[in-house]
């Protein structure tokens, strides 16, 4: 069984989101870039699958600058079996990634792609919905375990309130959420074995895929500050602050 993971390039989630200048995006200038926390948990569980004998061949799939092969290299060096970069130096919005990895799936024939639940950087939660849209494939999204068997996964996914159980049939999509697994620590001698493992680079036309922007930024700004909070001597002046300064008792 085929497994298709993709990874997005984004700002290392560590780092503090600054707007930039021109008022219409987020600063990236010598900032650090990461894998996609959910895209990390979305390769660990694709790996796990290979080393419980259930997958044959995992490939990894990021769609962007050449500076991706980065964030691919993690992807092999966690475990995956090869890469895919679909260069392009044009901003690249979920329809058109959904676009690109369904003409991927369509060549590769996996039975499983696992995505992140959203991207970090657009939080759009959009991209494996719509490759499941588009593929006319099932699709368990916000995945905290799968369990794969025969021709079916048995996904659990967090919903609103709790957990919710579903059998899918395969192929289909699968979205990971934070629960899923703890990825492995990425260790050196990995990181040397990967660059020793093919990685392939295409453009979005051999795939006959149209990335133009479809929708366009108008504005992007920071939230307002908060103000510091006071500390109170005791109960009494917390209730009378809440009661004649706050008003909300
Ligand atoms: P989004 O819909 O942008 O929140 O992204 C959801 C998931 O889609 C991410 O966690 C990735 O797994 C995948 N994805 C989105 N954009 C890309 C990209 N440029 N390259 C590879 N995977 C992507």
């Amino acid at each position: 069984m085929k497994i298709l993971v993709s990874v997005k390039r984004v700002l290392d989630y560590n780092v503090k989101v600054r707007v930039s200048p021109d008022g219409r995006g987020v600063d990236l200038v010598n900032v650090k870039m990461s894998m996609n926390p959910f895209d990390e948990i979305a390769v660990e569980e694709a790996v796990r699958l290979k080393e419980a004998g259930i997958a044959t061949d995992v490939i990894a799939v990021s769609c962007g600058t050449s500076k991706c092969q980065e964030t691919l290299r993690t992807a092999l060096a966690i475990g995956a079996d090869r890469a895919i970069l679909v260069e392009s130096d044009v901003e690249l919005q979920p329809l058109a990634v959904a676009k690109l990895l369904k003409a991927l799936v369509e060549k590769e024939q996996p039975q499983i792609v696992f995505c992140g639940k959203q991207a970090i950087d657009d939080d759009a939660n959009q991209t494996g919905q719509m490759l499941a849209a588009l593929m006319g494939w099932p699709q368990a999204t916000f995945a905290s375990k799968v369990f794969v068997k025969d021709n079916t996964a048995t996904v659990t996914r967090e919903v609103d309130g709790g957990l919710e159980t579903l059998e899918l049939r395969l192929p289909a999509v699968i979205t990971t959420d934070l629960r899923l697994n703890e990825p492995r620590y990425v260790t050196l001698p990995n990181i040397m074995k990967a660059k020793k493992k093919p990685l392939e680079t295409i453009a979005p036309e051999t795939l006959g895929v149209d990335v133009t922007p479809r929708l366009e930024t108008l504005a992007v700004a920071e939230p307002s500050k908060r103000t510091a909070g006071i500390r109170v001597a005791d109960v009494k002046q917390l209730i009378d602050k809440l009661k004649n300064e706050a008003k909300v008792i």
